[in-house]
């Protein structure tokens, strides 16, 4: 993929779901592709790239094909700006953002939003999360267990994209998804790693759901037990479901 253009998957309005920011309203630019499959992925549609992009707006929705360009990309954003109510923040996500790097630089280097960016990553591409930090105010780090992902450890890419994110001085905070096979010994490690950075760091536990439904895959005893876990090494641990999930929306 050329530096220029970018597969992007959706762009709409919604309420943030996840951690420090959420139920604020922002403007989610969905970016295509990612390059792990976690069993409870709720994005299936966004781990290849898309055809086409969806922009919903209050006109409705309409697509056009991808790639975009950053001049294609900069009029869709500023579009939905001016239909939109007040907005906190861009939130960039995916997918996984970061593998289209080249790109997110060339586009948040022109600084045409005119809000904060707040990134969500899994975490797992240091170098690329450096590259693009000089634009981005706000970090969303996965943490992610392999008892429930299914995917190998990341520890160490999760522990530098972290220490990246706090030496810029942004505002960043952990996001780990469980379930009721998240294993004890990872919420232990993830809690020890977040803590040993930097313990003002809040850690979000987020009870994962079925892929396409609200049903929460967790019990709350199991829920008390981790965030008991967590916080015998985190100061600050706290249990937060996805507020999209919650409210049937994107
Ligand atoms: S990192 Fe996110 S988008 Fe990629 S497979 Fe995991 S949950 Fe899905």
């Amino acid at each position: 993929m050329r530096s220029d253009r970018a597969n992007v998957s959706e762009i709409f309005v919604s309420f943030q779901g996840e951690g420090v920011h959420a139920g604020r309203r922002q403007l989610f630019v969905r970016f295509g592709g990612c390059p792990l499959r976690c069993r409870y992925c709720d994005t299936p549609e966004s781990l290849t790239p898309t055809a086409v992009c969806r922009i919903l707006g209050a006109d409705g929705g309409r697509e056009r094909p991808n790639p975009l360009g950053v001049a294609d990309l900069e009029r869709e954003v500023a579009a939905l700006r001016t239909q939109s109510p007040p907005l906190h923040a861009i939130a960039v996500t995916g997918g996984e953002p970061l593998q289209q790097s080249d790109f997110l630089a060339a586009w948040l280097a022109r600084d045409t939003t005119g809000l904060p960016i707040l990134l969500e990553t899994a975490g797992i591409w240091p170098e690329r999360l450096a590259a693009v930090l000089p634009w981005v105010a706000i970090v969303s780090l996965d943490f992610k267990c392999p008892s429930n992902t299914g995917e190998r450890a990341r520890w160490d890419e999760h522990e530098a994209c972290l220490a990246a994110a706090v030496a810029a001085g942004r505002d960043v905070y952990v996001k780990m998804p469980v379930d009721e096979e998240t294993s004890p010994d990872e919420i232990e490690r993830g809690a020890r790693l977040v803590a040993a950075i930097d313990p003002r760091v809040p850690l979000f536990l987020t009870p994962l759901t079925e892929p396409l439904a609200p049903t929460l895959t967790i019990g709350v005893p199991t829920l008390e037990r981790q965030q008991a876990l967590a916080s015998r090494h985190h100061p600050d641990v706290r249990v937060l479901p996805q507020l999209h999930k919650v409210l049937g929306i994107l």
